[in-house]
C-alpha cells in the first residue's frame, strides 16, 4: 500500500512526538508539505502561479482567483480546533491500536467530550476513505454477520441487530491481507451484489456459503465458490469468521455500549486498523495523509 512516496515514515514516542510538533507552526508547517510536497498548487485549475494573501494563512490563484487554505478539502476544513489538537488527537488514535476513546481523548486533551467524539468520528471518516481507495482481489472469503447489542428472542438472519457483509482477501498461502465490512439494511442480493462491485476487483474468487443471497456473484464478474451445506463452513471459510469476532470484540473492548447509528464508523476503524497491522509505526503519518485528503465532513452529516 504505496500511500505516500514523499515522507520517510517514523517512529515517534510520545517525547519526540512533542518535540517534532511543539506548537501551531509547525503542525501547519508539516501539514503544507504532506498536502502540497511538490509545491502548492491550485486545487481549482492546478497552476503554480499563486501568492499569499496578506495577513492571512491562504493562497490566491493568479490564473483562475481563487483562494485556498492549508486545510480546505481535508478533514480539518473549518476547524475551530487548533491544528495542534488535531495533530495530538491523531497522533493518540494511531498510537493506540486498541482504539482511543471520545472519553479517553478528552480527558488526554482536556477537551470537552463532545469535541473529541466529533473528532474521533473525523478521523473515522477518513480512515474509511482512505480504504474506500481500494479493493479486495485475489481470493476472497465473504459472510455475513450482526454487530451491536443481542436481541433476544429471534435468532439467526431474523435478527434486528446491525446486518454486515464482510470480505478478507488472503495470500496464495492462505493467510489473511485485507478486510472490509459495510453494514447493510438487509441481506438481499442487492447488498450483496452493491457491496460486491464496490469492495472487490472483477475477476477475484469469492468464497462464500450456500445462502441464496451470494448466488448473483457469479453474474457479476466474480469466480462464486459456495461451500456445500453439508461441509464444515468454520472451517471453510476460517479467517472471514476470525475477522468477524475481532471486529466484535474491538467493539465492545473499547467502546462499551457502543449505539447501532454510529456502527459503521467503529468498523470502518478496525479495518483501517487490520489493513495496516503490520505498519504500527508508521500509523500516525498514514493516518495525517489520510485526514489531510479525506473530502470534509460536516457536524450533520457524522450525526445523522
Ligand atoms: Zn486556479
Amino acid at each position: 500500500m504505496a500511500e505516500n512516496q514523499h515522507i520517510a515514515y517514523t517512529t515517534m514516542s510520545l517525547l519526540d512526538f512533542q518535540e517534532r510538533f511543539p506548537d501551531e507552526q509547525e503542525c501547519y508547517d508539516y501539514l503544507v508539505q504532506i498536502r502540497f510536497p511538490s509545491g502548492f498548487s491550485c486545487p481549482q485549475c492546478g497552476s503554480y502561479k499563486t501568492g499569499i494573501v496578506a495577513g492571512r494563512r491562504l493562497w490566491q490563484c493568479k490564473n483562475c482567483r481563487a483562494q485556498t487554505s492549508v486545510t480546505s478539502g481535508t478533514i480539518f476544513h473549518r476547524t475551530k480546533t487548533p491544528l495542534h489538537l488535531w495533530f495530538w488527537a491523531v497522533f493518540l488514535v494511531a498510537k493506540d491500536k486498541r482504539g482511543h476513546s471520545a472519553l479517553q481523548l478528552s480527558k488526554d486533551l482536556n477537551i470537552s467530550y463532545d469535541r473529541a467524539w466529533l473528532m474521533n468520528h473525523k478521523i473515522r471518516h477518513a480512515m474509511a476513505f482512505r480504504d474506500s481507495l481500494y479493493q479486495l482481489n485475489g481470493a476472497i472469503e465473504m459472510d455475513d454477520a450482526y454487530f451491536g447489542a443481542p436481541d433476544t428472542g429471534r435468532i439467526g438472519r431474523s435478527t434486528r441487530r446491525v446486518k454486515a457483509l464482510v470480505a478478507v482477501s488472503l495470500t496464495d498461502d492462505n493467510k489473511p491481507l485485507f478486510a472490509n465490512i459495510r453494514t447493510v439494511k438487509r441481506l438481499d442480493n442487492r447488498c450483496v451484489k452493491k457491496f460486491a462491485t464496490t469492495r472487490i476487483m472483477s475477476g477475484s474468487t469469492v468464497h462464500t456459503d450456500g445462502l441464496k443471497i451470494y448466488r448473483c456473484l457469479s453474474g457479476l464478474g466474480f469466480f462464486h465458490k459456495a461451500v456445500p451445506v453439508k461441509q464444515d463452513k468454520a472451517k471453510l471459510l476460517r479467517w472471514v469468521h476470525i475477522i468477524i469476532s475481532n471486529a466484535k470484540a474491538f467493539i465492545t473492548g473499547t467502546f462499551h455500549g457502543l449505539g447501532d447509528k454510529h456502527i459503521q464508523r467503529y468498523l470502518d476503524e478496525f479495518c483501517y486498523r487490520f489493513n495496516r497491522r503490520f505498519m504500527e509505526h508508521e500509523m500516525f503519518d498514514r493516518l495525517l495523509l489520510a485526514c489531510a485528503t479525506a473530502e470534509p465532513i460536516g457536524h450533520d452529516e457524522l450525526t445523522r
